[in-house]
């Protein structure tokens, strides 16, 4: 018999949470094109982790991935306990997996804007108490007015140092001082893009029992496409997180390369080298071309570009170029984001922005 609700033309509902959502939709399609539009690693990962590939065989596909001696692998690397660890499905997974843990309706959480997108999206899933502390026009971290938003109610605080699209970095004093001023809130310190700056509270898990670190492996590991991230924290925090997440949330394949992308420091490092030193020399073309630009201390650099920042993201399409548009931020009108990639890449990327602005 047919569904009633069929019939009518009509659907259940989702929680007003959902209907409230504002859609995200990365640009995705068709960029068969260089792209430097979503931070990506612009080359490869490791070496090592294309011969662990080849030598994959088909035999492992029909049982469930086990996480556990790959975590356990990952926490050595840190110099933390296994109880310490927990790998996700990307940094996208453990911020959801933060929001569920940790937000009851009612919950106030905090993050500074603009910032990456994610944390709205899984925060407004669980509350309606989602505080943004707005960046002024320098785009540094706001932390007087981040540490005066912080109320008795606040129990999740994610910041992204380097925080995306900025740039901007937060020092591990400002960190620690956030965290000892929210005891009650779990802090996500997301460290993505880590690598491309250096400072860390990694080294903190232990002493601060409310920090919890996000790494991923999409950016300088260049394994964007395997989805595998991790966090690092307390042994109780990371277990209420493992409650939630689902046993197989990261897939063999990723399981089978990561231990290979974390010994492989010869080529993280070259990459990382790639990124500096492409990054001084987009910012010297930039000054050379009049672009106001931000102290970033990641892999892209944000633009102010102005009224003609559609245009600009149009011209470097047809130079084959892409860049993300980041325009509907807050605070961002005008401002178009450029990832910084391998030495060649950042030439090409010169050159067409040359031509196109
Ligand atoms: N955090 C930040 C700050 C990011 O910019 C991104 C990716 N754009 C992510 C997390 C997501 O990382 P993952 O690929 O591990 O889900």
């Amino acid at each position: 018999t047919e569904n009633k609700a069929d019939a009518a033309g009509t659907v259940p509902q989702p929680r007003a949470a959902v209907l409230a959502m504002p859609e995200y939709h990365p640009p995705l399609a068709g960029r068969d094109a260089l792209r430097l539009d979503f931070n990506e690693n612009t080359l490869a990962p490791s070496p090592r982790v294309l011969e662990k590939l080849q030598k994959l065989t088909s035999e492992g596909l029909t049982i469930y991935p086990e996480r556990q001696p790959v975590e356990r692998i990952a926490a050595a690397h840190f110099g933390l306990s296994v109880d310490q660890v927990l790998l996700t499905n990307g940094v996208d997974e453990a911020i959801h997996l933060m929001a569920c843990a940790f937000l009851d309706e009612g919950d106030e959480a905090l993050i500074c804007t603009p910032t990456f997108f994610m944390y709205d999206v899984s925060i407004s899933m669980m509350t309606t108490g989602l505080r943004k502390v707005q960046t002024d026009d320098t785009l540094a971290f706001p932390f007087e007015r981040f540490l005066a938003a912080i109320t008795p109610r606040t129990k999740l605080i994610i910041v992204a140092s380097p925080n995306n699209p900025t740039g901007a970095t937060i020092s591990r004093e400002q960190l620690l001082a956030i965290a000892a001023a929210a005891p009650q809130a779990v802090l996500m310190v997301d460290e993505a893009y880590f690598h491309f700056h250096g400072e860390t509270t990694m080294g903190d898990i232990g002493s601060v029992p409310n920090l919890i670190v996000a790494r991923t492996f999409s950016k300088a590991y260049g394994l964007a496409n395997l989805r595998v991230g991790m966090v690092a924290g307390d042994a109780r925090l990371i277990g209420f997180l493992r409650k939630v997440s689902s046993p197989y949330n990261v897939n063999g394949v990723a399981l089978a390369v990561l231990p290979e992308a974390l010994a492989d420091e010869d080529y993280l490092n070259w990459y990382i080298l790639q990124v500096h030193q492409g990054r001084e020399r987009m910012y010297t073309a930039l000054e050379e071309l009049g672009v106001r630009t931000w102290p970033s201390a990641s892999n892209f650099i944000l633009m102010d570009i102005g009224p003609k920042h559609k245009e600009l993201v149009a011209a470097m399409r047809r130079h084959g170029v892409l860049l993300r548009d980041r325009s509907t931020d807050p605070g961002c009108d005008g401002y178009v984001r450029i990832t910084i990639g391998t030495e060649e890449h950042v030439t090409r990327g010169i050159a067409a922005l040359r031509a196109s602005l």
